[in-house]
């Protein structure tokens, strides 16, 4: 019963076009509610996870993606989902602005002449654990011990950001949805 509440409302909170989302979400983080601790806890973890995982992970896109021909940067790739958005509000951070120009399926208007402009911790989710055939066979081919912490940390991070989700659900069903 209690799971099924909490579906009912995400599927709720998800009916929002991602505009009304984010200023939802940041009117619960603007709240002061001491319920927001977990949500920052986790959001704080995941920041550092990303941050830790940087290295390995650009160790290899700079290999493999640098002499891809088929860059699979679009703009459709950059769109936050509501979980990117409580994450990095949460932090007391901003996502990046999108300009006008473009349509989905151009090369997405954050890639740069050296990769992606956005930090790692701040692209949107999928951009981040992103990894088609050839970089994940780089990281395979990488040192074992390596390369089993870093999908250790890709669990762990996983189970981070959804306890950090099930929390902004908790705390939305706790109290009145802010006007
Ligand atoms: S992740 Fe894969 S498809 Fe995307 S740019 Fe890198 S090598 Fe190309
Ligand atoms: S990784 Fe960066 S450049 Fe690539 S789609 Fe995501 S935001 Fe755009």
């Amino acid at each position: 019963m209690k799971n099924s509440k909490k579906a009912l409302k995400i599927d709720y909170l998800k009916d929002m076009d991602l505009g009304n989302f984010r200023s939802y979400t940041e009117a619960v983080c603007n709240s002061n509610s001491n319920d927001l601790y977990r949500i920052r806890k986790r959001a704080r973890e995941l920041f550092q996870f990303i941050k830790m995982a940087d290295p390995f992970i650009q160790k290899h896109t700079e290999a493999v993606c640098a002499v891809c021909t088929g860059v699979c940067c679009m703009n459709k790739h950059a769109y936050y989902e509501h979980e990117d958005i409580i994450y990095i509000l949460s932090l007391g951070l901003e996502t990046p602005v999108f300009g006008n120009s473009g349509v989905d399926s151009d090369p997405c208007q954050f890639m740069g002449s050296h990769g992606c402009t956005v930090s790692r911790p701040l692209r949107p989710y999928r951009c981040t654990w992103f990894f088609c055939t050839p970089l994940l066979a780089s990281m395979h081919n990488d040192s074992a011990v390596v390369y089993r912490k870093f999908i250790g940390s890709l669990e762990e991070m996983t189970r981070k950001r959804k306890d950090m989700l099930n929390a902004f659900i908790e705390l939305v069903q706790k109290n009145k949805q802010p006007t």
